[in-house]
């Protein structure tokens, strides 16, 4: 392949003397180069801090601290009881006429008052049940099955100081949302409500409102803002928002407060009636009333830890199944009661298979990461699960589905399992997160190692790096490789056992070891803070996965670097990864763009169906030709669509110049504002 464009800028010394990582002073300067320690001279060598670090770690600067070292429980407050508010129009008082005050200050929302009002609404009669162990898992005490039902479920039940801060301690310390309205938002489909600006502005109840404070979040995150009302009234929703943007808690949040309000209906007695034909208490059939599915087994754990949180205190109980634990843990521990079930498909599958589960009540159906379950590699057992079971078909079930990426094919699939959807797309179209600056090197194959190495040092110990190959032996053979030079290193893929693979991600996130070698199977939703660096060693072959990578750093307004190594055997995403790094403002190195235009030259036809639409997001498919959407009409610009501020949303010049399939494309961002507004 000819790809040579300027003097021999393959040559790896080149490359590196053009990656823009190390500071010459710290901080934003554009004349940043990597030196890696070999090429360094003296002067260079006392720089042992890579540049896209300096400064800039940490974006968590405010939070609840002064109400969390206030442990106390008891305290003020008297039971409230201010239910029955009709939604989310009443941005103001929000709390069904109630002053906005006595509404919800009693968390510390607004004011400085401890939580402890909140915590003290139940009268000590109630708390018998709950004190006594039991709180292993869900968060919740067993379903004790006699009384439950006629308990209030919107009411919260009594606290846990030591659950309380098993939960909460490693929680945000919030995140500075200034100049936030200028995140682009556009949302399509009918009758779409207004946003929020507040977690206040609509009415998740009490025991949402009381875990939102645990932890500290202080304000909604952009797809938090659209999505949560969206889904409060009831309406199905494909939403694509950027890596790292909230999206877990934008589902989690409404579909927990519309369960606690509207208590478990048939499924406690569906649950009920199968433990008396089982005939032996605790043998029964679950019915959840929430389904969230995920690719991965790491992810639904962790999903399931973020539904424990906003669980908390409620009569909710979460479970998670997933492949290659221990079932018969996992079936004892849905026996204790499911209301909401995180799942990866194939253990689910074989729940069901086993009469262990039964999705007959199942109301909220989440698919997260849902270009990823709908590609064929999962398609049938999502058919199996959703179409060919007992749920209740689309249009009765609430159906909603998250990802940051959304191909246009998939979004077609997916009108299979929506009904008279919102698609809403928050962020850039077009764009990864501009908080992770993204450096592409032609390294070949050979040299991928020894630059590897110069990669590391460079890096500092005291940062986590993930490291991306594509094949299981390519993890163990440079995890291997990297341990033998000495590096605190471990791995993940599919060959490992369950086991380990927790392990590997448990050392990875405590610092134990901050190198992780990685196949895909960490590509997807994993929130491990602290990623200072994605590298790929090995490229993807498609670019979803490469943003998804990528987006493993640079999460909730923090900075991240990513790295890729690119040879003649990448030439396949070539055409992609250009229109990436053009799309997020990034550094594009002559050559790529050299070869992507080889590429488009040679290709016969020009507009070739391409399977991504640009970046992180997506286009509702169904604006894209033709209709009402007019996307490709305004070119003056973001601000004509009125987002941030007011709706932002509907068929008026959310423009930007898109590509010409109409369908990626970018908004034209001119601005410097961050995801996060910071
Ligand atoms: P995504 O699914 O969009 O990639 P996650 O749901 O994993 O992102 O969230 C990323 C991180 O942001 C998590 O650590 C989560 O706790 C945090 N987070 C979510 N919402 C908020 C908020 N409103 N304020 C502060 N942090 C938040
Ligand atoms: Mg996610």
């Amino acid at each position: 392949m000819s790809h040579v464009v300027v003097d021999n800028p393959h040559g790896l010394d080149q490359q590196l003397a053009a990656l823009d990582l190390n500071p010459d002073g710290q901080g934003g300067g554009t004349g940043r180069r990597y030196i890696p320690p070999h090429l360094r001279n003296k002067d260079a060598a006392k720089n042992d801090s890579p540049g896209w670090d300096g400064g800039r770690t940490n974006g968590f600067v405010n939070g609840f601290h002064d109400n969390r070292t206030n442990g106390g429980f008891g305290g003020r407050g008297p039971p409230r009881n201010d239910r029955g508010f009709g939604g989310y129009e009443n941005k103001d008082g929000g709390w069904g006429g109630a002053p906005r005050d006595a509404a919800y200050n009693s968390f510390g929302g607004r004011n400085d008052r401890s939580k402890s009002a909140f915590f003290n609404d139940r009268g000590a009669g109630s708390r018998g049940r709950y004190e006594r162990g039991g709180f292993g898992g869900g968060g919740n005490s067993r379903w004790v099955e006699d009384s439950r039902g006629e308990d209030d479920w919107s009411k919260p039940t009594a606290p846990n100081e030591r659950l309380e801060n098993e939960l909460f301690s490693g929680s945000n310390t919030g995140i500075n949302f200034e100049k936030y309205d200028d995140i682009p938002v556009e949302a399509t489909g009918s009758n779409c409500p207004p946003h929020i600006e507040s977690f206040h502005d609509v009415d998740m109840g009490e025991i949402i409102m009381g875990n939102i404070t645990l932890t500290r979040y202080t304000r909604p995150t952009p797809v938090q803002k659209h999505a949560i009302p969206i889904i409060k009234i009831k309406r199905d929703l494909m939403a694509c928002a950027q890596t790292g943007s909230g999206k877990t808690a934008a589902f989690l949040l409404p579909v927990l407060s519309q369960i606690y309000t509207e208590g478990p209906g048939d499924a406690l007695q569906a649950s009920k009636s199968s433990g008396q034909e089982n005939g032996r208490y605790g043998r029964r059939k679950q019915y959840p009333i929430s389904l969230v599915l995920a690719p991965t087994r790491e992810l639904a754990l962790q999903i399931y830890d973020e539904a424990k949180k906003f669980a908390y205190r409620s009569h909710v109980r979460p479970c998670v199944v997933y492949g290659g634990a221990d079932i018969g843990q996992q079936i004892r521990d849905l026996e204790r009661g499911c209301h909401l079930l995180v799942a990866t498909p194939g253990r689910l599958v074989d729940m069901m298979e086993r009469g262990k589960i039964g999705l007959d009540h199942c109301n909220y159906l989440v698919l997260d990461e849902a270009d990823r379950m709908l590609d064929m590699g999962f398609e049938p057992q999502i058919r199996r699960i959703v179409e060919q079971d007992t749920m209740p078909p689309k249009g009765i079930r609430q159906t909603m589905m998250f990802s940051a990426t959304f191909p246009k094919e998939i979004q077609i699939l997916a009108r299979d399992f929506l009904e008279d959807y919102i698609f809403l797309a928050v962020g850039r179209v077009g764009s990864t997160s501009e908080n992770i600056t993204q450096k592409v090197v032609w390294v070949e194959e050979n040299d991928k190692r020894s630059f590897l190495l110069d990669l590391l040092n460079a890096t500092g110990k005291d940062s986590l790096t993930l490291v991306f190959v594509e094949t299981k032996k390519g993890a163990d053979a440079l995890e291997d490789f990297l341990y033998r030079e000495g590096y605190a290193c471990t791995s993940i893929h599919g060959d490992r056992s369950q086991r380990d693979r927790e392990e590997a991600l448990h050392q990875f996130r405590s610092g134990r070891c901050p190198i992780l070698v990685a196949t895909a199977v960490a590509a997807r939703g994993l929130d491990i803070s602290n990623v200072k660096h994605v590298i790929n060693f090995d490229l993807p072959s498609d670019i979803e996965e490469y943003v998804h990578r990528i987006g493993r750093t640079g999460r909730v307004g923090n900075l991240g670097l990513a790295t890729s190594f690119f040879n003649d055997k990448n030439s396949n995403i070539t055409k992609d990864l250009l229109d990436i790094l053009v799309e997020a403002k990034q550094e594009v190195p002559s050559w790529l763009e050299s070869l992507a235009y080889e590429h488009q030259h040679k290709s016969t036809s020009r507009g070739r169906s391409k399977r991504f639409s640009g970046g992180f997001g997506a286009r509702d498919y169904r604006q894209a030709s033709g209709g009402s959407g007019g996307f490709n009409s305004n070119r003056s610009g973001r601000n004509a669509g009125g987002h941030g501020g007011s709706r932002g949303f509907g068929g008026g010049g959310f423009g930007g110049n898109f590509y010409n399939d109409g369908y990626g494309g970018n908004y034209n961002h001119s601005g410097s504002v961050d995801w996060w507004g910071n």
